[in-house]
């Protein structure tokens, strides 16, 4: 009984292990790479790389937004009701905020948009 793990389980675990890592990075790549839509009217005004660790303003219609350590807010708007700066920091896909005074409109996206979050199986 020298051979409790034969050569066939020991293929098993590997291809199972191997799997379990390439959806590990799979999932790692995902999650990490986010963008963010900033629309003025309707229409894109531009896309904001979350990745890097950088901290900036953007100016927008009515409003002024700040970038930092992969998220993004509404700082400042002239807007009556401030609902917009209410929403806070938005830094996961499928974050949104919005100002409806101004028509602005910020979303996070992940960097494939045709991965299958919204969809269920
Ligand atoms: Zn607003």
């Amino acid at each position: 009984m020298r051979n409790l793990i034969k050569k066939g389980d020991v293929a098993i675990i590997l291809s199972v292990a191997l799997i379990s890592c390439m959806l590990m990075l799979r999932d790692f790549s995902h999650s990490n790479k986010k963008y963010a839509n900033v629309y003025e009217n309707g229409e894109l005004k531009c896309t904001v790389d979350l990745n890097k660790n950088e901290e900036y303003e953007i100016e927008i219609a009515g409003g002024k937004l700040l970038v930092r350590n992969g998220e993004i807010c509404y700082i400042a708007s002239d807007c009556p009701d401030g609902t917009c700066e209410s929403f806070g920091w938005l830094g996961r896909v499928g974050d949104t905020a919005s100002c409806v005074p101004n028509r602005t409109v910020v979303t996070v996206v992940g960097e494939d948009k045709d991965a299958p979050d919204a969809i269920t199986f």
